[in-house]
């Protein structure tokens, strides 16, 4: 069974990856920080709680965090795999994890590493635009994928697009030194257990895609 997790960068392209591999492998994926700002458009308790991390660039707790992703792990489609994108985002997370897929009777089959340069990365979230609709949220890049039928909407729903409050410069800047200083240990860890591969993910996406399918083992 396919249990993925997808590590990399802010605009790495770990969603978009995500979800091509996903829809090849036929299971969900999870998109955490868009589970997440779901709930805050929701308004419930843990989303109020969590907003003004998210909106700083912060990771939110991890506590809550946990709950998101462990709820959405105990429904049923769930069950044949997963692609986990976004989660975990630091070592307390990654052992939080292997406690809940032994709780569950599952494990981590591969993790994929997406390597991108910083300053690649802050080009790629500078000009990110997002569909507005919470059920799409459709990645758009103001210039290397503008929409194609309005240049402020979304191809897919037709919502407008809107630059998302954490891709401004500063919380771009704060959350590039999260993922170096939380996320990246994480290479090593998952490295040492012999189940990661490193893809670069400054290469075309198509070619990103077939390199992923390679190392789960698909044909591509
Ligand atoms: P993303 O859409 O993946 O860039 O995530 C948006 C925001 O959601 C992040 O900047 C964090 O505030 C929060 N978030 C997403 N995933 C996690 C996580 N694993 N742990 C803590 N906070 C997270």
């Amino acid at each position: 069974m396919y249990n993925i997790v997808m590590l990399g960068s802010q605009g790495s392209g770990k969603g978009t990856q995500a979800d091509r591999l996903a829809a090849k492998l036929g299971t969900p994926v999870i998109p955490v920080g868009q589970t997440l700002r779901a709930e805050v458009a929701r308004g419930t308790g843990l989303g109020q709680a969590m907003a003004g991390y998210m909106d700083r660039g912060e990771l939110a707790p991890s506590d809550m965090v946990y709950q998101v992703v462990a709820d959405r792990m105990s429904e049923g489609d769930t069950l044949g795999g997963v692609v986990l994108d976004g989660y975990p985002r630091t070592l307390d997370q990654a052992e939080a994890l292997d406690e809940m897929m032994t709780k569950l009777d599952r494990q981590i089959s591969h993790v994929i590493y997406l390597e991108i340069s910083k300053e690649e990365a802050i080009r790629r979230m500078s000009g990110r635009r997002v569909c507005s609709n919470p059920h799409c949220e459709l990645n758009y890049h103001i210039e290397f994928n503008p929409p194609k039928k309005d240049p402020n909407r979304c191809d897919r729903c037709g919502s407008l697009l809107e630059q998302r409050k954490d891709d401004v410069p500063e919380a771009i800047s704060r959350r590039l030194d999260t993922f170096m200083h939380e996320t990246a240990p994480l290479v090593e860890f998952y490295g040492k257990r012999g189940i990661l591969t490193k893809v670069s993910g400054e290469q075309p996406i198509e070619v990103v895609e077939k390199q992923i399918a390679q190392a789960v083992g698909l044909a591509g």
